[in-house]
């Protein structure tokens, strides 16, 4: 009878793979890729995997891997996931390994998070016989708002495995926050939803002198900012919050003419499913109403982005209880509060019960200093250090190897039990918030 492999094998294993993993990510930083389609990435994730025990199926709408490994005794299934997208911006790092393509970097991390990936397929590949069920490898395109993990649910991603999902777990690296190598999440909400809000006033341009007789859209637009910010204060609770921001208001050509529009953007941010779809349909009935009130009309567009993303209380635990196995209870942390970025692994946390951990990846060069002076993500500054990468992927295929061996249904406290019940209504099933 094999052993089933526990998570303190793999650190050793992880560490002895660091060069290979930090090649790896140093390849993918020198030629970063933008979008769903990312040919040069999939090929090196592809090469990355030949020769392990791992079926292997390509995006056809997108430049996704899907690689499914199936353990040598039967059981549940989870899935791990690494996004492989870069940003649009010009490096400014002082690297070895800086960007060769102009105007665009890996300023999030996320070629870290495809080499830890990689490591996490490396290491439980090579447990097969003895893992107890399947792990799914979500290497995705387009998270940095092209929405990579719906286009790869609608391709069959959550069929991979041949049975639904008990577990979902991806890591995030930051280059700045705490000590390098330690770990974060939090039960609940992560990261917050988005929408658009954009409106056109449509009113009747004139002769700046005579606003009598024109139908002027500037003021009444500003009243709807204004009207909007208020809004935010009446009728989103204090306890379920929503951020509203009109980040472009557009009006005019010149001080003595009254324009015949007038138009403004903004975004909207809330913590929980519930919040946004309470508050939008408030904001166009007020915009709506307001426009009405002076005679004009407004035209009203709002688009939803990614959804919350709600973290299960059992899969943080276990991401705790690994990493405190592996690292020590200093390597981890809880974070007190979501962050008001939105990120498409909502998507899959919404239908499995999931949990994206936070890693810290800050540079040494920034011990001893306040913790956010490091350049943070999306930052043309930003650097990641290679330590981090062994530790992710140690704590990924840990996590996996966890949960499989706890089967179908994984014991958890009886207070995180009736917790996950009340929180089970504010999943949002994927597709549910997009427009
Ligand atoms: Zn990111």
């Amino acid at each position: 009878m094999p052993t089933e492999p526990t998570p303190l094998h793999f650190r050793e294993r992880a560490e002895a793979l660091a060069p290979e993993l930090t090649a790896l990510r140093h390849a993918l930083h020198r030629e970063p890729e933008i979008g769903l389609a990312l040919p040069l990435t999939q090929a090196k994730v592809l090469d990355a995997l030949k020769g392990l025990p791992l079926e292997i199926t390509t995006g056809k709408a997108l430049g996704s891997v899907v690689a499914v490994l199936r353990g040598g005794r039967p059981g549940p299934a989870v899935l791990l996931r690494g996004d492989m997208d870069a940003l649009p911006l010009q490096e400014l790092a002082d690297v070895p390994y800086r960007s060769t393509v102009d105007g665009v970097m890996h300023a999030c991390g996320h070629d870290q998070h495809v080499a830890m990936l990689v490591g996490a397929a490396r290491l439980l590949g090579e447990r097969q016989a003895e893992l107890a069920g399947t792990v799914v490898f979500m290497f995705q395109p387009g998270e940095e708002s092209h929405d990579g993990a719906s286009y790869m649910i609608e391709e069959g991603l959550l069929d991979a495995a041949g049975q639904p999902l008990v577990g979902a777990y991806s890591v995030h690296v930051s280059s700045n926050g705490p000590r390098c190598g330690t770990f974060s999440a939090r039960v609940g909400t992560q990261t917050a939803g988005n929408a658009e809000l954009k409106v056109v006033v449509r009113g009747k341009g004139g002769h700046g002198s005579t606003p009598h007789t024109a139908a002027d859209p500037v003021p009444v637009a500003a009243e709807m900012v204004l009207a909007l910010q208020n809004l935010v204060t009446r009728a989103a609770s204090v306890f379920d919050p929503v951020v509203l921001t009109v980040g472009l208001f557009r009006a005019g050509t010149k001080l003595n003419i009254i324009p015949g529009t007038a138009e403004f953007e903004a975004t909207v941010r809330s913590t929980s499913p519930e919040a946004m779809a309470d508050f939008l349909p408030r904001a166009v009935r007020l915009v709506e109403g307001i426009a009405d009130g002076w005679g004009m009309t407004a035209d009203v567009d709002t688009r939803e982005g990614y959804p919350a993303m709600i973290a299960a209380e059992e899969a943080v635990e276990l991401g705790h209880e690994v990493v405190g196995e592996l690292y020590g209870e200093d390597g981890w942390r809880y974070d007190e509060h979501p962050i008001m970025a939105s990120e498409d692994f909502s998507r899959i946390t919404a239908v499995a019960p999931g949990v994206q951990l936070g890693l810290s990846a800050r540079p040494a060069a920034f011990d001893g200093a306040d913790e956010a002076t490091a350049p943070f993500n999306h930052s043309a500054y930003a650097v990641f250090d290679d330590a981090a990468l062994p530790r992710g992927a140690a704590v990924l295929a840990g996590m996996a190897a966890r949960r499989l061996s706890a089967g179908q249904e994984r014991p958890c406290s009886r207070a995180a039990r009736s917790r996950m019940a009340g929180s089970s209504a504010i999943r949002a099933r994927p597709g549910q918030n997009v427009s």
